[in-house]
């Protein structure tokens, strides 16, 4: 507003086209629309960038086309929680630098002409931390799925609980693997897609409870982080700790599929569920 930029957030589409991008990975550079055409993965060593809910939807929905759905649900200062700023200033700051009005937002598209529906966490909303919003969001998105008998998918990117909201942050595990429970009576599918990172919470709950537990390739997923096991348990940690790779090897995920095939996946799977 200051400089007079008043293009919002979800019009920016096109990337200009000077912007750089270097992998974290392997150091590779190219343009962000190079980078964008190839889904956000490093083209040379497959290294999978952090991405938001609108990129997940592009990736997913057919034609760019979705309803989202519960943005009117904001997150409120409660406890009037103060860390090192206050929580309700804090919410303030975020909503006016971006349009993502919390940590999930919930799309409704088709998937390959099957109707689908997708909650996908904002990273860069508050790391992505379950609050009470982000639980209420995905309640309301099951009642929709188990009236309309739509599968539903959770993107994982989150650090965890949000701290700023305490116990009514912890309630929201419960609550999402209660209503999980009638989405399983109703028999519908239910798929957890864990991407980098999914931790706490999370991870301990509801992000372990799909029908399918999936997960992209190399990303970090756990619960505490591994400094904190470290000291812990006063052992080194072995090599690939708390990669997709490892927990496949250890029996905790289903399949790793790269972003490149996950609409294929996804409808196959779907389509499977279905008949
Ligand atoms: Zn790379």
């Amino acid at each position: 507003m200051k400089k007079g930029i008043t293009t919002s957030t979800a019009e920016k589409k096109e990337t200009p086209e000077g912007l750089w991008s270097k992998c974290p990975e392997c150091g590779y550079i190219c343009t962000m629309t190079e980078l964008r055409e190839n889904l956000f993965v490093c083209p040379k060593c497959n290294h999978h960038h952090r991405i938001g809910s609108a990129e997940y939807f592009e990736i997913l929905f057919d034609d760019n086309k979705y309803e989202v759905l519960f943005e009117n649900i904001r997150s409120k200062d409660q406890l009037h929680f103060t860390d090192l700023k206050n929580y309700g200033k804090r919410l303030e700051e975020i909503w006016a630098k971006t349009d993502i009005t919390d940590s999930i937002r919930i799309g409704k598209g088709n998937l390959k002409g099957i109707p689908f529906m997708v909650g996908c966490m904002d990273f860069e909303f508050i790391g992505g931390s379950l609050g009470s919003v982000m639980g209420e969001r995905i309640a309301r998105a099951i009642d929709v799925c188990i009236k309309e008998r739509i599968p539903l998918m959770i993107i994982c990117k989150s650090g965890g609980a949000r701290m700023m909201e305490s116990a009514y942050s912890l309630m929201q595990l419960a609550k999402v693997s209660g209503k999980l429970s009638q989405l399983t009576d109703a028999k519908i599918p239910y798929i957890s897609l864990q991407t980098d990172p999914s931790f706490g919470g999370i991870s301990a709950s509801f992000g372990m409870l799909g029908d399918l537990n999936i997960a992209e390739p190399g990303a970090l997923i756990g619960f505490a982080g591994p400094r904190v096991i470290k000291e812990t348990i006063k052992k080194d940690l072995p090599e690939g700790f708390q990669r997709s790779e490892f927990l496949l090897e250890h029996g905790f995920l289903d399949f790793i599929v790269p972003r490149k095939e996950m609409k294929e996946k996804l409808a196959t799977v779907l389509s499977l569920f279905k008949n």
